[in-house]
């Protein structure tokens, strides 16, 4: 049996956020061993360079420095050597995000391609890792929350753990700190959550929400043969959200208010947006960690690599996780359909869906969607929102031409049992679903995956039983999903918004075929006044509402440190507000279509 390569992690110096990583190779290449950093983390598509944080690295073998030779951004090459080899280097790590690593005096917590150099033509050998405490005295009471098998540890301690090979090894997340973990079943499988940043966390009601949550998700999709366990880790940020999904964890950011309160018993805004965001992770479990695009398989770390599916599995995957939690009683129909509408608005917003396709936006993730500036909602779709409505359009359009026997439900069945191995190929979804439901798809399909055609919801929701209806933005804080709050005329419509921005008040997107745009304002142009009278982000919309559409006026802006000044005429604010309310005068069909939809 091949001897695994032995991983060593510690945070040796957590107030320079510095880990120490060694990587002892047995049998290393006698032409001289190769070590390689990626440059990516499968689930979010940037190219992020985790090798630029490398402060130091050395080799050694045998009591001997070995030379290495830096070969490109990310790969080293050790000098000949036969003799077992351990390469040791400093990992700088101050990104508090899902995807990279984090290190300070309150808690270490890491991703593998951030922190764990690969052994290159071994990537098949079994990774063993020992991960240590910091320093003493710090670290007393800190706790270890990964899903990696324990080899040599406590439960959730220190110690030596195992992964089958390097891919497995940087799938685990892991977080050191002070945590507060919370025990579930679900399905008769361990479940666990770890929570760091908030002490006092509801733990039994949210341990009681996820286990309903994630047997809702095993009904759909049955259980993985090789899920025996799952975590999820949360930190709680005063104001943050994100996730990233792995195969047998998530690592999740949320904000403090967004979980319950003591003694809370109602799903709150922040609660359901929380609630969703764990939904949207565990669906991953099936929809990206294992079936996966065939693109993916397997994962090349080192550059760019184009799929036109990541709708299909960030569309798809945003589709179920509200769908899960109104499927599973956590929410209300009516609480679902808020959430509906407001992803409708967010669509409906962004005049880019005209410009580019599902299909399109995924293959241009890497340079688009991870890579927005304030205009990109006028060329850009968002294949997680544009994609989930495609997937319920897709849904509704297959119940309906089958007469409610075949639903997307049935095709991601058949597609997990297809494609979980090998992946899934680039036609893969519509070739499944048209041959299951035995319907003609390829119009739908370019159309509305490769094409940008607006989606036919409002006659697809009536059809169960619900009416779609649009209205303007109230103002900048209106997301949608309910009806307008109040009577008051609206502010006439400029097409830009403008927020606070290190005490200035500065415009971001300015809208495609907006009055703004066509008077020449810009992002990043600085409000100065509107008609010689103060305009900030405070009194954008009062300032506004003095106006009615038709009125022409004037804004003073400071573009880079020129004052210019801009004539618009204002206009009527378009509808592009979407809410969604239960049609109480539906035919008998139609709410049943309605209840089978949202029932599962
Ligand atoms: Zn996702």
């Amino acid at each position: 049996m091949t001897t695994p390569h032995r991983y060593t992690i510690t945070p040796s110096d957590p107030g320079a956020h510095l880990f120490e990583v060694r990587v002892a190779v047995a049998s290393p290449e006698p032409s001289g061993q190769v070590f390689r950093i990626p440059a990516w983390i499968p689930g979010s598509y940037l190219i992020r360079d985790f090798a630029r944080n490398v402060v130091s690295l050395r080799a050694e073998s045998e009591d001997r420095i070995l030379e290495l030779t830096k070969l490109d951004k990310s790969s080293w090459q050790c000098e000949p050597c036969e003799a077992p080899l351990t390469l040791v280097c400093e990992i700088h790590a101050l990104d508090l995000s899902v995807r990279g690593a984090h290190l300070d005096m309150t808690h270490a917590y890491f991703n593998g391609p951030s922190v764990f150099p690969e052994v290159v033509g071994q990537s098949d050998v079994a990774c063993e890792v020992e991960i240590c405490p910091p320093p003493a005295p710090l670290g007393k009471g800190w706790r270890v929350a990964t899903s990696m098998n324990a080899v040599e540890a406590e439960q959730y301690g220190f110690g030596l753990y195992r992964a089958a090979d390097y891919a497995e090894l940087i799938d685990h997340p892991v977080e050191i700190g002070d945590l507060l973990i919370g025990e579930f079943e679900a399905g008769g499988i361990p479940h666990a959550i770890a929570v760091r940043g908030h002490p006092k966390v509801e733990m039994a009601r949210i341990c009681k929400d996820l286990s309903v949550l994630c047997e809702q998700h095993m009904k759909l999709l049955g259980k993985p043969a090789d899920l025996d366990r799952y975590l999820f880790l949360l930190l709680v940020l005063p104001d943050g959200y994100g996730g990233l999904e792995h195969r047998w964890s998530t690592s999740l950011v949320c904000s403090r208010g967004d979980l319950p309160r003591r003694g809370e018993t109602g799903v709150s805004n922040g609660y359901r947006k929380f609630l969703g965001l764990c939904s949207h992770e565990y669906f991953h479990l099936w929809n990206v960690t294992r079936m996966k695009p065939r693109a993916f398989v397997p994962y090349a770390l080192q550059a760019e690599k184009h799929t036109g599916l990541l709708w299909v599995f960030e569309g798809v995957t945003s589709y179920y996780d509200d769908l899960a939690l109104v499927r599973s009683g956590l929410i209300t129909p009516e609480s679902y359909l808020e959430l509906l509408g407001q992803t409708i608005t967010r669509v409906l917003r962004g005049k880019g869906r005209l410009r580019q396709s599902v299909e399109e936006s995924s293959f241009d993730a890497w340079t688009k969607f991870y890579r927005q500036d304030a205009n990109s909602p006028n060329h850009i779709v968002s294949y997680y929102a544009k994609g989930a409505l495609v997937a319920m359009a897709l849904d509704l359009t297959l119940r309906r031409q089958t007469d409610w026997t075949c639903s997307l439900d049935d095709v991601m069945r058949e597609c997990w049992k297809r494609f979980a191995e090998e992946g899934m190929p680039e036609r893969g979804l519509e070739s499944v679903a048209a041959e299951l439901a035995g319907v003609e798809l390829d119009e739908f399909f370019e159309r509305y995956a490769r094409g940008t055609a607006d989606l036919p919801l409002e006659q697809m929701l009536h059809d169960c039983g619900i009416n779609l209806h649009l209205r303007a933005a109230r103002d900048a804080r209106d997301l949608g999903g309910k009806p307008a709050s109040d009577k008051n005329p609206l502010p006439p419509w400029l097409g830009a918004n403008l927020a606070s921005k290190d005490g200035r008040s500065v415009f971001g997107l300015v809208q495609t075929g907006s009055p703004g745009e066509r008077a020449g304002l810009t992002a990043g142009d600085e409000a100065v006044s509107i008609n010689d009278l103060r305009l900030t982000a405070d009194n954008f919309d009062t300032r506004l509402k003095e106006y009615q559409p038709g009125d022409r006026v004037t804004l003073r802006v400071f573009r880079r440190d020129e004052l210019v000044r801009l004539q618009v005429r204002l206009e009527e604010p378009p509808e592009d507000t979407c809410y969604l309310q239960i049609d109480k005068d539906a035919a008998e069909a139609a709410i049943r279509n309605r209840e089978r939809w949202l029932s599962g």
